[in-house]
């Protein structure tokens, strides 16, 4: 039996389910999402499939990850509420694709794991099912893992199991609806061009959940814990001098009073320049070269530094709890203007930690 796999939270316990179940079949693991936005995201729900299969003994295969033609699929349903239209179509694709591996594999049931999540409709995904059966002479498997407390040992299987647990169904459409109504910035879908990793960012979990299949394969002791923070996404910057927008790099949690500011420099202390406006600070390529290797304005830009090393270079700069807006320029100017729109609030991100600090 061909199983179609969503995500791990789901997968894990609807495969044990099955396993369960039937005791004498093949299943056979197929993570077929291009519902799934950003691709880091993808890569990071693949990556725990993968893990969780691998510790279940089911060979996986990953579809295609053919995004253009899913949102041609779903062009024009965008603003569907989840459960709507929009998922019909999502689930259609899916499980097509899913019953014509089936067919192409020789196998004639499937399934997937979608039935299990208590966000997805049961009915929705039967009747999907239902057309392409009698398209494609395919059998599609329902079982409902949900019912007599399925959906809380669910829970508790994917605790124990330190499966990623995504906050969002996938898509970007669905996204942006459930961020809208947490008043919360959506900031899966903010990367910087210099491939930084930010606080809580999808590639900051990827990172994470690669080193712990690293320590899992040397048999180190470890733990997830959660965390509170400030956290801070620069959204557009710049600094004009002159009337001409000038190369610059502005670090992580600067905020203006207002978005813009026109300033001069009133006074150069140990390589810092401060200015007349809004508690800014500017430094030279020069100064920041006492903390990195960095050749040009445009390889700081394009190639950025590391997050940590912002943070250092912050505090030795400002001190602790500082937002004050710092900018790097080639030069320390006299007069410039400065634009930055940015945003701080509230997050909780997830850390590891390892147990035998020996190890
Ligand atoms: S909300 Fe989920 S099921 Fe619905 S279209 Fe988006 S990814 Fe598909």
């Amino acid at each position: 039996m061909l199983v179609h796999i969503c995500c791990s939270v789901d997968s894990h316990f609807f495969l044990q389910k099955l396993k369960e179940k039937y005791p004498n079949e093949k299943l056979i693991g197929f993570f077929y999402d291009p519902n799934i936005h950003p691709y880091s995201e993808y890569r990071l729900r693949l990556l725990d499939v993968q893990r969780s299969c691998e510790k279940l003994g089911i060979p996986l295969i990953e579809g295609e990850y053919d995004y253009e033609n899913w949102l041609r699929a779903v062009r024009g349903l965008e603003n569907e509420p989840e459960k709507g239209e929009r998922c019909r179509v999502c689930f259609d694709r899916r499980l097509e694709v899913a019953a014509k591996k089936t067919k192409e594999l020789g196998e004639q049931r499937y399934t997937t794991t979608l039935l299990v999540s208590p966000l997805k409709s049961q009915e929705q995904l039967q009747q999907s099912a239902k057309t392409i059966d009698k398209e494609l002479g395919t059998q599609f498997v329902f079982e409902d893992f949900r019912k007599f407390g399925g959906t809380q040992l669910q829970a508790k299987v994917s605790k124990e199991e330190k499966l990623y647990r995504q906050d969002y169904c996938g898509c970007l459409f669905g996204l942006m609806q459930q961020r809208a109504k947490q008043e919360m910035i959506m900031d899966e879908m903010i990367a910087p061009i210099t491939h930084q990793i930010l606080p809580a960012s999808i590639e900051e979990r990827l990172t994470m959940y690669q080193k712990r299949m690293e320590l899992e394969e040397k048999g180190i002791e470890y733990t997830i814990i959660r965390k509170r923070f400030l956290n801070y996404r620069l959204l557009r910057g710049f600094v004009r001098i002159n009337k001409e927008v000038v190369p610059s790099y502005i670090l992580s949690y600067s905020h203006l009073r207002r978005d813009f500011a026109k300033a001069r420099i009133e006074e150069i202390i140990d390589g810092v320049g401060y200015a007349n406006r809004d508690e800014i600070r500017v430094v030279s390529l020069d100064f920041l070269r006492k903390f990195v290797e960095v050749e040009s304005m445009s390889q700081l830009y394009f190639e950025g530094i590391s997050f940590e090393m912002e943070m250092k270079i912050r505090q030795e700069i400002d001190g602790a709890y500082s937002l004050s807006p710092i900018v790097v320029l080639d030069k320390i100017p006299d007069r410039f203007e400065l634009y930055i729109d940015a945003v701080s609030y509230k997050d909780v991100k997830e850390e590891l930690i390892i147990k035998d600090k020996n190890a």
